[in-house]
This record gives structure tokens, C-alpha cells and sequence, in this order.
């Protein structure tokens, strides 16, 4: 049986890697997703087949069942309801699953080592288990309710200074208790870090804000991911060991391209220094040029060239397919469509194609925004569909402005751009976008969807 169990726990393992090497291509992820939840399930059998095998009392059998059951019927519920829009917080609540997840094992496990003569290299993997995952258990969730926007950020010098404090505590206090410098039991001494951590977790996330959260939470992965692994190694459960190893790297690098992506440094954004523009500035006031629905219609059917600038307001209007209908009608019409993706378009890495891949968008026809930008003069027409930030030229001309520095679709290079949104809303940067007062910009006001319906039912007439 302990055979069987192994090769089992070799398969999950396989299909994690397997599963995140399809994940890797946008037009594999789902199956690369289903590989990867079906090597959970084995491993989650198996683990019941062990507990089994084990002999272990009735009653941890059937907490284990109802964990199961509960944990299905809450994920499934849970992950029918989300809209796109939501799935940065459910992922963070995921993440505080997980985390909360590998405490309780550190918890429970010191008991059993207070026990029996353990050896010190699994007493510290035990309590790099429970760290880890306590900060990751409430620092997900202060992420989530800030992405919810029902905490705001706190940058004041006290949060900071106490999470400095406290973080150095999480190191300190084990070298003292293993020179036996603090007289308590194991047990206790878990308890007592597990606290320290929780209120870290909180701490480390309160002063961070504005466009940094998704990096955040990327971190906190990898950090679930990490003290996943160190569960694994104190169970000697292979698979625990590699899936918390995948994550935690797949979470490092995610969370190191994202940075890339908003040219912030990894500790700027763990300082909680996102840029905020001068206090008192006065914003430069922009001569605004508005286009209705026909003029949008026939610009793009006298185009030769068009290309999307999808962003979140793409998502929240929920109008991929719709936008999808109206690439179809243009190419009827012969003329060359092109989406242009910005990595951090949205509000998750890689949300724009996931909602054009709902809508069946054919992947030929997205660009990388370097390529966009190489080609960006072709464009006869660029329709800017709920995205801000990623076409602010601020980015690369005004050294003041919060997003200065960060790559971006270079839409005012084309011919002419039309921005559709409902108002002059900012976007999640909080700053004015320079490019809406640009000779060759026009707004067309309202939701993206009813727009575009509007839109592809007049290009129908034409
Ligand atoms: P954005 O800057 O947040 O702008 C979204 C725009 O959509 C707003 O101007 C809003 O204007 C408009 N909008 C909202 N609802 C709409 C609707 N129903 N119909 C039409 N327009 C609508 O979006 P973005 O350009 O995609 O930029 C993403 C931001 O998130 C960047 O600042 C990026 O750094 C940050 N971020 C993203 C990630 C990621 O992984 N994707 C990670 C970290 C940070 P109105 O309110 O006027 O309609």
C-alpha cells in the first residue's frame, strides 16, 4: 500500500508540473488547470487512503471527510458566483486558506514533537511552516478586504516600525528558545509566534496600496506556496513538497514580472511607496474632444487597420463578447483587427486574454504591447476600451506623475485614438491621463458594452 501511495503521490506531483507547463500558453491554461486540480484530487484521496491504511481513529476519518465535503461545496459555490472583476480577492482568499492551512499543521504537530525526541532541523522547519503561513493567513486577507476596498491603506510610521519589530521578532525569538533563554513547552512557544506572525501578516500589508495590491497578493502565493513546502518536509509528503515548491517559485516570478511590467522595484512596492501625486497639484486642464456612436462607426469602417487597447473596464462591463462580434464584423469588412494586450491591463496578470479567450477570440490576432507599439503609426484607428493607465503617456513624459516609468501602449503614436469610458474618471492609479487631451484623441462616453452594441448594430447598416 505505502507503494501505491507513493507512485500516486509521483503522479499529483507530475501533474502540477504538467499542469503549469500548459498553463504557460493562454490557449492550454484550461486544460493545464484541470491536469493540475485532478493531481490535487488523487493526492487528496490518497492522503485519505494513508489516514485509512494508518489505522487511525474513526473520528479524525470522518473531520476529514467533512473537511473535504465542506471544502468542495464552499470552493464550488464560491467559484460559480465570482465575476471576473473578483478573482484577485478570491485568489487572496484562497491564498489565506492555504496559509491558515499550514499554521494549524505547525500547531498541531508541535504538540505531537513536545512528545516525542524530535530532531532541531524539523522543530524550525515546523516553525518556518507556521510563520510563513500565519502571514500569509491574515496578510491575504487584509489584501482581499483592501482590494474590496473596505480597508484602507495606513502608512503611518507606527504600522511600519511595529512591523519591523515584529518581523524581527519572528527571528530572534527562536535562536533565544532554542539556547533555552525563554522557559516555555514547545506547544506554547508555537502559539505565541503564531500570534507575533498574524499581527505581522496584518501590519505587512496595511501600508501597502494603490496599483501594488495584485503584486501583493502574488507574493502572499508564493509565500503559501513556501510554507507549504516546509509542511511537506516535516510530514516527508513529496507531493506537499513540490506543489508548495512550484507555487512559491511560480509566485516569486509572477510577483518579479509584474514588477517589470509597472517598472516598480519589488522592495518600493513592499515599502508601500506607491507615488502619490503632489499634494495640492493642480492638473493641467484638458480640451476634451467627444465622438458618438455613428462617428465611431464609421471611423472604424473606413479604417484599413484597427487596433483594441483592452483594460478593466473591459471586464466590468462584461463586454468580450460583444467586442469579439465587433472584430468579426470589421474583418468582414476587410479591415485588419489587432488587440494590443498590456501585461498589467486589468487588475491580474493576464486578465484581458483570459476575457478574449471567452469570447473566442482567435490568439493570431493579440499583440504583445512591444509589438503594438513597433506598429502602433499603421493603425488607422485605435479603439481604447476601458483601459487608463497602460496608454497614459504620463508614464514616459511626466517624472512626477505616480505611473512615470511604467511601459505602455503607445496609443497616441496612431492615427487616431477613441477612448470609450462613462466619465472622466481616473483609473486605478488615481491620475489624470494625459492622452485624453491630445489632438488626435476623441471620448466616446458610456458603458463599453452598450456602446459597442450600439456600435456593431450601426455598422450592420453601413
Ligand atoms: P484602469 O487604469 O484601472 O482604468 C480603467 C478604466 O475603465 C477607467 O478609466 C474607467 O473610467 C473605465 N471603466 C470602468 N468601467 C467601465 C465601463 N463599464 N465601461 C467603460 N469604461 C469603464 O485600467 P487599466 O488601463 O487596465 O490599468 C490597470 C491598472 O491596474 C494599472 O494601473 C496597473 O498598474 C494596475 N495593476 C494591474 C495589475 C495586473 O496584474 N493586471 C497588477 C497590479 C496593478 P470611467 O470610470 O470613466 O468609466
Amino acid at each position: 500500500m505505502h507503494a501505491i501511495i507513493e507512485i500516486g503521490y509521483l503522479i499529483a506531483t507530475l501533474s502540477f508540473l504538467g499542469g503549469l507547463k500548459f498553463m504557460s500558453s493562454p490557449k492550454n491554461a484550461k486544460t493545464g488547470n484541470l491536469i493540475a486540480a485532478m493531481g490535487m484530487v488523487l493526492a487528496v484521496v490518497l492522503t485519505f487512503i494513508a489516514a485509512v491504511s494508518a489505522t487511525v481513529p474513526y473520528i479524525n476519518l470522518i473531520i476529514m471527510l467533512l473537511a473535504i465535503a465542506i471544502g468542495t461545496v464552499i470552493g464550488k459555490r464560491v467559484s460559480d458566483k465570482v465575476e471576473m472583476t473578483g478573482m484577485p480577492q478570491l485568489v487572496s482568499l484562497f491564498n489565506a486558506t492555504g496559509g491558515g492551512c499550514a499554521m494549524l499543521l505547525g500547531l498541531v504537530e508541535a504538540n505531537q514533537m513536545e512528545l516525542a525526541t524530535v530532531i532541531l532541523g524539523n522543530q524550525i522547519l515546523l516553525i518556518a511552516g507556521l510563520v510563513t503561513g500565519a502571514v500569509a493567513l491574515t496578510g491575504s486577507i487584509i489584501a482581499e478586504r483592501k482590494l474590496a476596498g473596505k480597508v484602507k491603506d495606513r502608512r503611518s510610521k507606527t504600522v511600519i516600525i511595529s512591523a519591523r519589530l515584529l518581523l524581527g521578532l519572528l527571528f530572534l525569538l527562536p535562536v533565544l528558545y532554542f539556547f533555552g533563554i525563554i522557559p516555555i513547552g514547545f506547544t506554547a512557544f508555537m502559539y505565541v509566534l503564531s500570534l507575533i506572525a498574524m499581527i505581522y501578516g496584518v501590519l505587512f500589508v496595511l501600508p501597502i496600496g494603490g496599483a501594488d495590491m495584485p503584486v501583493v497578493i502574488s507574493l502572499l502565493n508564493s509565500i503559501t506556496g513556501i510554507a507549504t513546502a516546509f509542511a511537506g518536509f516535516v510530514y516527508g509528503n513529496k507531493a506537499m513538497i513540490a506543489g508548495g515548491i512550484f507555487v512559491g517559485a511560480a509566485g516569486i516570478l509572477l510577483t518579479l514580472l509584474m514588477c517589470k511590467a509597472m517598472n516598480r522595484s519589488l522592495m518600493k512596492v513592499l515599502a508601500g511607496t506607491f507615488k502619490k501625486s503632489k499634494n495640492g497639484q493642480v492638473e493641467e486642464e484638458q480640451e476634451i474632444k467627444e465622438i458618438s456612436i455613428s462617428e465611431t462607426a464609421l471611423s472604424l469602417s473606413f479604417a484599413q487597420k484597427v487596433a483594441i487597447v483592452p483594460g478593466y473596464g473591459l471586464a466590468v462591463a462584461q463586454a468580450q463578447h460583444i467586442c469579439g462580434q465587433l472584430q468579426q464584423l470589421l474583418e468582414k469588412r476587410n479591415v485588419e483587427v489587432n488587440y494590443i494586450i498590456h501585461p498589467v491591463a486589468g487588475r491580474m496578470p493576464g486578465h484581458m486574454n483570459v476575457l478574449l479567450a471567452e469570447a473566442n477570440v482567435d490568439y493570431s490576432r493579440l499583440k504583445e504591447m512591444e509589438e503594438g507599439n513597433e506598429n502602433m503609426a499603421q493603425y488607422d484607428t485605435v479603439l481604447v476600451i476601458g483601459a487608463n493607465d497602460v496608454v497614459n503617456p504620463a508614464a514616459e513624459n511626466n517624472p512626477d506623475s505616480p505611473v512615470y516609468g511604467m511601459p505602455i501602449i503607445r496609443t497616441h503614436e496612431s492615427k487616431q485614438v477613441i477612448v470609450m469610458k462613462r466619465s472622466m474618471g481616473k483609473g486605478y492609479a488615481g491620475v489624470q491621463n494625459d492622452l485624453f487631451g491630445l489632438d488626435n484623441c476623441s471620448i466616446l462616453f458610456g458603458d463599453a458594452k452598450s456602446s459597442l452594441l450600439e456600435i456593431v448594430n450601426q455598422l450592420k447598416l453601413i
